[in-house]
């Protein structure tokens, strides 16, 4: 398992210990993409696809990874 990935893991179990975070929105997430920065769930700040000091990943690789598991399907685009 590579370290993001295992990074991943653990912020996934961060999720289900902790409640109350809900991901940035896509505006905010674009704001901070611009300056090569994202929070981690935990609100520290980190690089777009980097891992804070605890060891969890910022919301764009958890979201990264949300699409991927979704088949590479665009969030909000509907059949039909
Ligand atoms: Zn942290």
């Amino acid at each position: 398992m590579s370290p993001l990935a295992a990074a991943l893991a653990a912020t996934h179990a961060w999720f289900e210990v902790n409640s109350g975070w809900a991901p940035p929105d896509v505006e905010t997430m674009a704001d901070w993409a611009v300056e090569g920065a994202c929070r981690a769930p935990d609100d520290c700040w980190v690089s777009l696809r980097g891992t804070c000091p605890h060891g969890l990943v910022s919301w764009q690789v958890v979201l990264d990874d949300l699409v991927e598991l979704d088949g590479g399907r665009s969030p909000g685009v509907r059949a039909g």
